[in-house]
């Protein structure tokens, strides 16, 4: 592969900024300095250093994302905006999309990449990935309520849900429910079944992720190397 597209993936930058770095001296090849960006590197065994830190080849973008209200989870919409449409117009030609959905009005932690086999082992049933939300509900919740609700409820359409855990603030409208499957509209649906109704619901755990305090609403960033090595984790599970 050639170096400036190396940079370019495993630095996340743009082919041009990856063109900058390697001119002004910042990229070294096996420990030498190198300026030319068509220089042929093996991306898996090379040793690229950028600014002296060695990088890995990371074939796949992983964005987290703080998603705002008024925002669908698709790649494309007739009428409405699409959580794409807060990314940079390059970013946007890298075919990522969101891992599951969260529902136009539902806000918090949002995993964009395009990785497909992982975002099926996120989303797979069987992979128990735990979700977390914050949620205020319309009317206190009752004691029987988050029994029922953690034990297993059953939907609208039949479905009987897995266990859940609640934990609720003294108010008994606001708290937090953990989820390890992902029904449409879950939980909306779930507090339904007690006779109740959710006004706010915000995403803050997905996996191994956790929503980013420094991100303001409608804000992203890339995934930390740590981050990354911690979803990919779930694909050698
Ligand atoms: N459950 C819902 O009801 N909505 C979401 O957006 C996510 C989980």
């Amino acid at each position: 592969m050639r170096l400036d597209k190396f940079i370019s993936i495993s630095a996340m930058v743009t082919r041009t900024e990856a063109t900058r770095l390697i001119g002004s001296g910042f990229v070294s090849v096996e420990g030498v300095r190198v300026r030319n960006g068509s220089m042929k590197i093996d991306e898996l065994s090379s040793s690229v250093e950028l600014n002296g830190k060695r990088l890995k080849y990371r074939p796949f973008i992983y964005v987290i994302m703080n998603k705002p209200e008024g925002f669908v989870c698709a790649t494309e919409d007739q009428k409405e905006k699409t959580v794409l449409d807060l990314l940079t117009i390059d970013l946007r030609k890298k075919q990522l999309f969101p891992v599951g959905r969260l529902d136009k009005n539902t806000v918090g932690l949002l995993l964009l990449t395009n990785n497909g086999q992982l975002a099926h082992r996120m989303l797979a049933p069987r992979s128990h990935v735990e979700k977390i939300y914050r949620f205020k509900v319309k009317f206190p919740l009752s004691l029987q309520d988050v029994d029922a609700l953690e034990s297993g409820i059953r939907l609208d359409d039949g479905y009987f849900t897995r266990t859940a855990k609640i934990s609720l603030d003294p108010s008994c409208t606001d708290g937090t429910i953990s989820i390890v499957e992902g029904k449409f509209h879950q939980i909306k649906r779930m507090m339904e079944a007690v006779n109740n109704q959710i006004v706010f619901l915000e995403r803050i755990r997905f996996g191994p992720l956790a929503l980013d305090p420094e991100l303001r609403r409608g804000q992203w960033r890339f995934l930390s190397e740590q981050e990354i090595d911690e979803v990919e984790l779930l694909l050698k599970k």
